[in-house]
């Protein structure tokens, strides 16, 4: 399907109000029904209409229609946060005594949810290296019923092999779901590359003017029934029709925000990569990355996030850096117009930071809409200062 159509006309019905060009918000908790078999139609089964929004909303199944089309799958569920759809989609798809294989250092929620949450009903989780498929593999046991994957990561943007890992867990019954935030589904399709679950925070590029928080989940028609069913409605973390609504604004203009992010960030990448102070740029799509030929067989672009190693000695150098940015401002999250940057050492204690390993001098920078040379210039006064 044509990536202009899904975003500017599918699913929508102008007919149905007004001929209004942007869809109407539709903020109700309930639906009336007029006759008694309709109403036990939908309690039958409350995916095939309207009965009340913790369900099924007219403005949340644009979006979804939309975000299912995307990612090129059956049907998607959106979530009032990207960890309540992994939470979601992991919790459908384990019971007691179920054993987990995820790529080692998730999203930092998805870990919590794996270490403290789900050994609390009995599910265990083992973490491998995901660069070699083989550890997936060798990980499993006969208890094993899921692979939690995220590639790339959002931090130093390792890839796992998505297409030889889905088709190994698809001959095992074992359920796969990979967090593709980085890529969205315009520079990665999981689902087309075998994967059960694609999920997304939507917070960051489908939203992308850093006011609203979402999540989706896209598979199968029966595995979004499935998670719908139970987990969707029973947790009650389905999104609201008016963030639905932003996150419809977002796609319009997602191509284009894409495209722009796209194009500074190779920018930035030459400016700081000619900077005495950076001692490596990683980013997925540079050819010196180590996977960078994975990236370009799975990845149909990327953009905005990437990861500088700061030269320092002392962890103060690097705070003085983040500090003395004007424009940059220093927050977590990241796809929205504006740039960020968040050193690694914020999560470190003093005492423990160690300048002899480069993953303490991580400062990761998020490329937004500005333009191009005055993120450049700005990184550059915060450098050359010290
Ligand atoms: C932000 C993020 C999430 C969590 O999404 P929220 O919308 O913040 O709940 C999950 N995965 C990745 C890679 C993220 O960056």
């Amino acid at each position: 399907m044509d990536i202009s159509y899904i975003i500017n006309e599918l699913a929508e019905d102008r007919d149905a109000y007004f001929n209004a060009v942007a869809p109407p918000i539709i903020q109700t908790s309930n639906f009336a029904f007029r006759k008694v078999e309709d109403l036990a139609r939908a309690f039958e089964d409350e995916m095939s209409g309207y009965l009340y929004s913790r369900g099924i909303n007219p403005t949340v199944d644009i979006l979804r229609r939309k975000l299912a089309a995307l990612d090129g799958a059956e049907d998607a569920l959106v979530f009032n946060s990207g960890a309540a759809a992994i939470f979601a989609s992991v919790l459908a798809n384990v019971k007691a005594g179920d054993h987990i294989v995820s790529v080692r250092n998730p999203y930092t929620w998805a870990c919590k949810m794996f270490d403290q949450v789900l050994p609390r009903f009995g599910v265990s989780t083992t973490y491998v290296d995901g660069t070699d498929a083989a550890n997936f593999f060798n990980a499993t046991g006969p208890d094993t019923r899921l692979y939690y994957l995220e590639s790339p990561n959002s931090w130093t943007y390792e890839l796992q092999d998505l297409p030889a890992i889905a088709q190994y867990a698809r001959a095992k019954g074992i359920v796969t779901i990979v967090d593709n935030s980085y890529c969205t589904p315009l520079y990665q399709q999981p689902v087309q590359m075998g994967i059960d679950i694609s999920l997304q925070s939507a917070t960051k590029f489908i939203g992308g003017h850093s006011d609203v928080v979402a999540g989706v989940i896209s598979g199968s028609a029966a595995m979004m029934k499935k998670i719908f069913d139970s987990e969707y409605l029973n947790i009650g973390s389905g999104i609201q029709p008016f963030n639905a609504w932003l996150l419809i604004r977002g796609l319009r203009t997602l191509p284009a925000r894409l495209e722009r992010i796209t194009r500074s960030t190779y920018q930035v990448i030459e400016a700081l990569q000619n900077e005495p102070r950076v001692e490596r740029v990683i980013f997925p799509l540079d050819p010196g990355f180590p996977q960078y030929a994975l990236a370009k067989k799975m990845m149909k672009g990327a953009g905005g996030l990437l990861t500088i190693v700061y030269k320092a000695e002392t962890r103060a150098e690097i705070v003085q850096f983040c500090e003395r940015l004007k424009h940059i401002l220093m927050a977590v999250s990241w796809g929205g117009h504006e740039s960020l940057a968040i050193p690694k050492c914020a999560g470190i204690r003093p005492e423990d930071f160690d300048p002899s390993q480069p993953a303490h001098r991580m400062i990761r920078l998020y490329v937004g809409l500005e333009d191009p040379d005055y993120i450049i210039a700005d990184l550059r006064q915060a450098m050359r200062s010290q």
